[in-house]
């Protein structure tokens, strides 16, 4: 698998059938949760309020769309998880849909897991309301016990702003 770095500008992706971010992300100006279906969006066709949704939509790209070497099998509906940036250079975020619990397991999200922590120190994995905090060598250590999710959650990053809506 290539460095993951989310390079912004390098794609021509579009997000096609995937809306899974107006799930996962909260919407501060919406006031919209985490893991939970905005209630703007039309899960088969996109953002019905495109033209008006808040900034926080606008701004936001998951590494998927942003980045052509991010394995397009990984597209977000796909693997039931997204990545996104987080406050720090040195960490990202692994949102996965909790609907879709068996999804931290995949051999898609693990292999995604270990490329990522060859180029961050610390990957935040959050499902619902369950959170863990992944470093390189925690990672290698112990998988079992950092899936035993009902363990004091790491500490969470700040809630993201969200979401673009489907480019293309
Ligand atoms: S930006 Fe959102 S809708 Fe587009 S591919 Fe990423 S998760 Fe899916
Ligand atoms: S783009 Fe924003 S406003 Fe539109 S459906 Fe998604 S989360 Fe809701």
């Amino acid at each position: 698998m290539p460095p993951l770095k989310g390079d912004p500008g390098m794609s021509s992706r579009s997000c096609a059938s995937c809306t899974l971010c107006c799930k996962l992300m909260g919407v501060p100006e919406l006031k919209k949760p985490a893991a939970r279906w905005c209630s703007d969006c039309d899960q088969a066709q996109g953002c019905t309020v495109y033209e008006r949704r808040p900034p926080s939509c606008r701004n936001f790209a998951c590494f998927w769309l942003m980045d052509d070497q991010f394995p397009d099998e990984m597209r977000p509906d796909r693997i039931h998880a997204l990545l996104a940036f987080n406050d720090t250079p040195d960490s990202v975020v692994l949102h996965v849909d909790p609907a879709h619990p068996a999804a931290v397991r995949s051999a898609e999200v693990s292999a995604l897991i270990d490329a990522l922590l060859k180029n961050y120190q610390k990957l935040f994995v959050l499902m619902g309301r369950h959170s863990a905090m992944l470093t390189p060598s925690r990672w290698q250590q112990s998988q079992e016990t950092i899936w035993g999710m009902d363990q004091p959650a790491a500490p969470s990053p700040p809630q993201r702003p969200v979401h673009q809506q489907k480019r293309g």
